[in-house]
């Protein structure tokens, strides 16, 4: 394993590894294994071979069901396959747990004797429960509307909470930086939990037996997206697939960095970030370099999807499927909902559902839930 700036391809020793190029780059992993073999059960720790870590911090994350949206297809005339990769059923409920096994691993090989993180809710609840179970202890950084739920989750594995008055880009950078100062190790979307992501595209490719037509990823950070890809081209490397998949990316109308990018060429910060879908609600992607040069490799593209768009994802899912999904964890289906046209005839497609509906249950004050309850 090799560590490379994405930005100016400056490498790194696995032993004094920054979280940051010194250029501002993101890092990545490079794998050069050539010829590996995997074994075990159908699980997240499969893919050690594939891993920059000797042995990961496990709650038994991974494995997770690729389920045919049968009913969904019909009620919409899709002429393609339609799958949900449902990434709830992990450990703390959604597919951060994938990253936070590896990251904390790597947390422990690095003697980390307290750590750090900032996040809208889901990696914050994914590390709390992880970081405990390695007795490192973890404050959480999140941006001041991250749902209550999730605070909750998180408070309840151990881990103490800051709210801060700012958006989430902000928040990260003050993490950074006091991180640095306190020597206190920092965790969240870098090097180690991208490879630790990437196991959902290794599943999805070994459930299907070759990559999708086409997977569809809601965007946040961006490091679900370029995991996923990123799974797909190692496999093809090893020869365990012939072909790539195309990526598209789902962000919500409300905060859209990436499909501005993809039009423009340029990387504007978000102003006034709001979308329902707080998981996604990244102001300026820590990934956004990869998951470009991800989306231009594999012809995709990036969409956006309205909050209507995406509560009413968040229906069908639970109505005509039994998926419970927070609303982040929705918005790739709204995605392919908004244009199926673009989906070939008889082409397969995969849309990742990220999280769980019971981590946002309160999402939207006007989608008044419990009012379509009876009450005797
Ligand atoms: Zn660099």
């Amino acid at each position: 394993m090799r560590f490379v700036c994405v930005a100016c391809n400056r490498t790194f020793s696995g032993r004094t590894l920054p979280y940051r190029c010194s250029c501002g780059g993101p890092l990545d992993c490079e794998n050069t294994v050539k010829q590996v073999r995997l074994s075990g059960a159908f699980r997240h720790a499969r893919y050690m071979p594939l891993l920059p870590v000797r042995k990961l911090v496990t709650l038994g994350e991974g494995g997770t069901p690729l389920l045919r949206l049968e009913r969904l297809e019909k009620a919409f005339q899709l002429p393609f396959k339609l799958y949900a990769k449902n990434e709830a059923v992990n450990p703390t409920g959604s597919f951060k747990d994938r990253g936070s096994s590896v990251e904390v691993a790597a947390a422990v090989t690095h003697h980390a004797k307290r750590a750090a993180v900032a996040s809208t809710g889901n990696m914050g609840a994914s590390l709390a429960a992880y970081s405990g179970k390695a007795g490192i202890p973890l404050t959480v950084y999140t941006p001041k509307d991250a749902a209550p739920t999730k605070l909750e989750q998180i408070l309840a594995y151990g881990a103490h909470v800051v709210r801060v008055r700012q958006v989430y880009s902000e928040v990260i950078a003050g993490v950074e930086a006091l991180c640095k100062e306190k020597k206190v190790y920092l965790l969240g979307d870098y090097v180690f939990r991208r490879e630790g992501t990437k196991t959902v595209g290794c599943e999805i490719a070994e459930q299907l037996g070759r990559a999708p037509d086409t997977v569809v990823v809601p965007i946040g950070n961006g490091l679900l997206f370029s995991g996923v890809w990123k799974a797909f081209t190692e496999f093809k490397k090893l020869k365990w697939i012939r072909n790539l998949p195309r990526m598209v990316g789902v962000q919500a109308t409300g905060c859209k960095p990436v499909v501005n990018a993809l039009r423009s060429g340029r990387w504007n910060r978000v102003e006034r970030p709001k979308t329902v879908a707080m998981a996604i609600e990244c102001d300026l992607p820590m990934d956004g370099l990869l998951v470009l040069q991800a989306i231009r490799a594999s012809r995709g593209t990036a969409l956006s999807v309205g909050d209507r768009e995406i509560l009413r994802a968040v229906d069908l899912l639970a109505q005509h499927e039994g998926l419970f999904a927070e609303p982040a964890g929705a918005a790739a289906l709204a995605g392919i909902l908004k244009d199926p046209s673009q989906y070939r005839r008889g082409s397969t497609v995969v849309c990742v559902v990220s999280g769980h509906g019971l981590k946002a249950p309160h999402h939207d004050p006007h989608h008044r839930m419990t009012e379509r309850a009876t009450v005797l």
